[in-house]
């Protein structure tokens, strides 16, 4: 099957991966629906400052893509999937009269980096953390019994870093930071101060669940642990770009952080007792929360299994 890893469609490459591991991990995580690429439909915002989100509502296909233009190059973070680009390229021409000279990975997940090839190809140079380049530069199960490619070179990232990175052009400045172990080990989250822009990468998905890659050493407590310094950084009139999900403030990281922190005091205290997955899913204890947060029907106990993997003692 196909590589896709998007907020949904991360958690059936996932599953697919538990899936060929050994016979003591857990069973594949419920399926996420499939994507529709062919009707998702780019909406651009304007963010104030020549800064502009991009994301596939209503579809919600692939991460949202930010564009901050300056007067003789842009700043882009994330790509989305390589299968938008005939829709997202137009959109960003239709703001941005000048190059595109870096491209920000926030991590390597394809609905973030499936864009890659096609930018650099225009010039722009890849940045991300360190870790980024290593896991895309690794052949990884497609879920078949076979192996997922590695990315052509052109679409790695050239430029790596380890801790925090300030990237300009004329009239725009991108201050880099990588996060500890959260929604995967290669995190980085992009602020853009002049214009109180923050832009989180999956370590924040406003109205919904997060994904979160186990295998990539992700965790709900680094998840929370990473709201926590977001949280810091934003004031009352930070515009927040999530990975996915409707633009977001303060407010709605808060909720979202919140959320999190219950689901994890919950599942310990079922891990406590000495309750399995399957008992803890059975439980349904997330049912108040996913009135909420399920962005589709299977989320729930998706995103439960996810959190029981992460906090159950390794
Ligand atoms: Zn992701």
């Amino acid at each position: 099957m196909r590589m896709a890893t998007d907020a949904l469609g991360w958690a059936i490459a996932f599953a697919a991966c538990i899936g060929v591991a050994t016979a003591a991990e857990p069973p594949p995580l419920p399926a996420a629906p499939a994507q529709t690429f062919a009707t998702a439909v780019v909406r651009t915002t304007p963010l104030g400052n020549n800064i502009f989100m991009f994301d596939g509502s209503p579809g919600n296909i692939g991460g949202n893509v930010t564009v901050a233009v300056g007067t003789d190059g842009a700043i882009m973070v994330d790509a989305s999937y390589a299968e938008v680009a005939d829709r997202l390229v137009p959109a960003i021409a239709a703001v941005s009269k000048v190059p595109t000279r870096y491209l920000i990975d926030t991590h390597y997940h394809g609905d973030h980096t499936g864009g890659n090839a096609t930018y650099a190809r225009q010039g722009a140079i890849i940045v991300a953390h360190d870790n980024v380049r290593t896991r895309m530069d690794m052949e990884m199960p497609n879920g078949t019994g076979g192996v997922r490619p590695r990315p052509p070179a052109e679409a790695l990232p050239i430029v790596t870093y380890p801790n925090t990175m300030t990237l300009r052009v004329d009239g725009q400045t991108a201050e880099l930071f990588h996060m500890p172990p959260a929604h995967t080990d290669g995190d980085t989250y992009v602020y853009f101060r002049d214009a109180n822009v923050l832009c989180t990468g999956d370590l924040f998905f406003s109205n919904r669940y997060p994904a979160i890659d186990v295998a990539a050493k992700g965790g709900v407590e680094g998840m929370i642990a990473s709201a926590a310094v977001l949280l810091k950084l934003a004031d009352d009139k930070t515009k927040i770009v999530p990975g996915h999900g409707p633009l977001a403030d303060k407010a709605k990281l808060t909720e979202f952080r919140n959320m999190l922190i219950a689901v994890r005091d919950r599942v310990k205290k079922r891990i406590a007792a000495g309750d399995s997955e399957d008992t803890v899913v059975a439980a349904n204890i997330l049912a108040d929360l996913n009135a909420k947060w399920a962005q589709d029907p299977m989320a729930g106990e998706r995103f439960l299994r996810i959190a029981y993997r992460s906090l159950r003692p390794q």
